[in-house]
């Protein structure tokens, strides 16, 4: 199987969306309820994506950081996953100013990009629609997940970062 370079990945979005959570489910499949929300953390992790070996660096950003932190952040990563949580209609509007950030600090290049509508479980308490998540991804020419950390059914987590790699590796 051919090998390829590592990946560089950054996961943006405000804190509480569950982005360590979904770092977490993706690398070890299980659902941590509590998780330190000011930890920032890398992982590595290798995945076979289309018969390929790709290796990726995760960078769980803690979201507090200020805005030199976060442009380095941008700086490093190769691709981003930036989520929200469907229960917050602010951590949705977050969405749009953190990918006109990355479009700055990325400037000519294109970014890779994934949007990712987190705690689908808790549809009870829904502030976002699946359609509104859709038609934003649209705007931002990236791909849209809903998906749920704690209730993973049918791997759209993993999907989520496979696609990404994907779209890294096509730029
Ligand atoms: P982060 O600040 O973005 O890293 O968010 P965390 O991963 O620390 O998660 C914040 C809170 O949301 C924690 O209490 C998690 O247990 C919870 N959480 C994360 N993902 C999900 C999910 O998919 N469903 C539900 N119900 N809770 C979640
Ligand atoms: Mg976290």
């Amino acid at each position: 199987m051919a090998k390829s370079p590592e990946v560089k990945l950054a996961m943006f979005g405000r804190a509480g969306v569950g982005k360590s959570a979904l770092v977490v489910r993706f690398l070890t499949r299980r659902f941590i309820w509590e998780y330190d929300p000011t930890l920032e953390s890398t992982y590595r992790h290798q995945a076979n994506i289309d018969d390929e070996v790709v290796s990726m660096e995760i960078l769980d950003t803690a979201g507090q950081e200020d805005i030199q932190q976060r442009e380095g952040h941008m700086r490093w990563g190769d691709g981003f996953i930036i989520v929200y949580d469907i229960t917050d209609r602010g951590s949705f509007e977050d969405v749009a100013p953190l990918r006109s950030l990355l479009e700055e600090v990325k400037k000519p290049k294109n970014v890779p990009l994934v949007l990712v509508g987190n705690k689908s479980d808790l549809d009870h308490v829904r502030q976002v629609g699946t359609e509104e998540g859709e038609r934003l991804a649209a705007e931002m020419a990236c791909a849209f997940y809903e998906c749920s950390a704690c209730a993973d059914e049918g791997g759209a987590v993993a999907e989520a970062f496979h696609e990404l790699c994907r779209e890294v590796r096509r730029r």
